[in-house]
């Protein structure tokens, strides 16, 4: 049973797709399906409806997550819907098509984008799957995608996951340089069934992950850290089929179908940890 309302921001995971591989991806949904064009139009309407929190000032803010956003085909369209219907909307992005093909004015709607960048290194992105074939992005071609979407308007947030390949990268320049509205370190997650293969190539303890942290603590306040114990448990994630899912117990576990029984019934069968929810989110 889950122990807290429904969070002001919800992960919309709509597609399972990317063009990169990271080894550590602990989102490919080897396990679900897909939700039409007009169910993942229903489905953001219905968050759209659902009741907030009282004493919630901003309204509730629809995270479009993939895999790969851009790589819908209807990625544009759903990001102007989810604006009509008067949901905040933000993308977390590996960023390739967007430097490739330019940001489309669609965007602008945007309150923010989160780019995941683990290292700024070419060679070790390649060992950590960041990569298209065999095309990395540089450091300096984030400077002037930044630079883009902040003539926009559109806030930045950078989100850096460690593994065993960049715990020992130093990214304290990069930051300050780039001076993103958060800055999220994730330590690498095992999910059962998703990632768990290799996984000993790749995962770091939490002490590794804490050295990590102790020596980016001179960033300043953008820095926002997430070991493990923090993340899992502690958002609010709907899967491609349109269930609500969480990784509590270490594996991913699924609601029943939220355009079937309802926001509030599919809810209450995932974990969502209030006091971790809280924690986590403390800086925002
Ligand atoms: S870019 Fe993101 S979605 Fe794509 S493989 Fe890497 S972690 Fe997974």
């Amino acid at each position: 049973m889950n122990t807290s309302y429904l969070p002001e921001t919800i992960n919309l995971h709509f597609l399972s797709a990317c063009e990169m591989g990271c080894t550590h991806c602990f989102a490919p949904f080897v396990d679900c399906g897909k939700l039409s064009l007009s169910d993942l139009k229903a489905l953001i309407l219905k968050l759209a409806q659902a009741p907030r929190t009282l004493g919630m000032p901003k309204a509730r803010r629809l995270n479009f997550v993939g895999g790969e956003p851009t790589l819908h085909p209807h990625f544009l369209e759903l990001v102007q819907y989810a604006h009509k219907c008067g949901l905040s909307t933000s993308i977390v992005t590996n960023g390739y098509s967007l430097i490739r093909n330019g940001i489309p004015k669609e965007l602008k709607v945007l309150e923010l984008v989160g780019v995941s960048i683990d290292s700024l290194d070419h060679a070790r992105n390649r060992k950590i799957g960041r990569v298209v074939r065999q095309n990395t992005i540089s450091e300096n071609q984030w400077y002037l995608f930044f630079g883009e979407l902040s003539q926009m308007g559109v806030s930045l947030k950078i989100n850096t996951t460690i593994t065993q390949h960049n715990v020992n990268e130093d990214f304290t320049d990069f930051i300050r340089k780039t001076n993103p509205s958060r800055w999220k370190v994730f330590q690498a997650m095992v999910v059962r069934g998703q990632n768990c293969k290799g996984a000993e190539h790749w995962k770091v303890s939490r002490k590794e992950y804490d050295s990590f942290i102790e020596r980016h603590l001179n960033v300043g306040s953008a820095l926002c850290a997430e070991p493990e114990e923090l993340m899992r448990g502690s958002y609010a994630m709907i899967s491609p089929d349109g269930r609500f899912f969480d990784s509590a117990e270490g594996y991913q576990r699924y609601s029943d179908s939220i355009l079937e029984v309802g926001i509030e019934q599919a809810w209450n069968q995932v974990q969502c940890d209030a006091d971790l929810f809280l924690e986590r989110t403390r800086n925002y």
